[in-house]
């Protein structure tokens, strides 16, 4: 699943494709993918006419500003976006096409057909489902090594399993997890309870440190990520355990190991991390 920076890294290749654009058709093929409004004809009527302002993003949804609307995307597992001449070949994973007055067209794809679209007036967004509980951003001045040292004690919960619930800090998934722990000697199942000030500190510098280097390199490519003009990123080189399991530890040479945390696949160290 795209985390911040692949989710970050569409953004940045969308804003220089399709600001400036206005919408002359849509086309769904999917409709069980439009969440709101419930009609997809009302989706569309909505938003076909209008130019797209900007593309932001919050956690891992992409924002699309249209001039009265924005367009709420949460790409799943495999949703992606690209930016094609509308005469060019339809791939049949294409679920949604917004047709260009320049003759390009934004096109959804999505094998798996996970991914969400929500159509909200501009503002609305910000205090209803799916954006409304959401966490602060990971580059947030209001994410400190403070607010996670007290979100985590306040849970019993495995620390894993609180960082990647998008109401404590949002944008991070398995990868940038498993990563971020990793790097600040963190167990993934200690008890939020008992991390300390100067652990909450270092995973705090871990996880702003792995997402900035993460962005710098465009996003981990594994599985079929692609920034949105077709190209991968290359933070998978740098990845110290995710993705690693029996390979050498780049710290300490030992084995990495791979359990289940929560139902998501974690990979550690058992030498960097050591256990309860
Ligand atoms: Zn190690």
């Amino acid at each position: 699943m795209p985390e911040l920076p692949e989710v970050e890294t569409v953004r940045r290749t969308l804003e220089k494709l399709i600001v400036g654009e206005t919408i002359a058709a849509i086309s769904v093929g999917w409709p069980k993918m439009i969440k709101k409004p419930d009609d997809v004809h009302a989706f569309k009527a909505r938003a076909e006419g209008q130019s797209i302002s900007a593309v932001r993003r919050r956690g891992k949804f992409l924002l699309i500003d249209l001039e009265d609307d924005v367009l709420v995307s949460h790409l799943r597992m495999e949703g992606k976006f690209a930016v094609k001449a509308a005469e060019e070949e339809i791939d049949p994973h294409v679920h949604a096409r917004f047709t260009f007055l320049s003759g390009q067209e934004l096109r959804y794809k999505d094998v798996r057909k996970f991914g969400t679209l929500h159509l909200f007036a501009s503002g609305e967004e910000v205090g209803n489902a799916p954006l409304n509980k959401l966490g602060p951003e990971p580059f947030d001045l209001e994410f400190t090594a403070d607010y996670l040292l007290k979100a985590l004690n306040k849970t019993s919960r495995a620390v894993k399993n609180a960082l990647l619930d998008q109401a404590l800090v949002a944008g991070l998934g398995n990868i940038y997890v498993d990563e971020s722990l990793f790097h600040a000697k963190i167990h993934p199942l200690r008890r939020g309870t008992t991390i300390t000030a100067d652990e909450a500190a270092a995973l705090h510098a871990a996880v702003k440190a792995t997402l900035q280097q993460a962005l710098d390199m465009g996003g981990t490519s594994i599985r079929s990520y692609l920034n949105g003009a077709g190209e991968i990123g290359y933070f998978q080189q740098f990845l110290h355990v995710y993705g690693r399991v029996n390979e050498d530890c780049r710290v300490c040479g030992t084995a990495i190991e791979r359990s289940v945390v929560g139902g998501r696949g974690t990979h550690t160290c058992p030498v960097c991390q050591p256990g309860l």
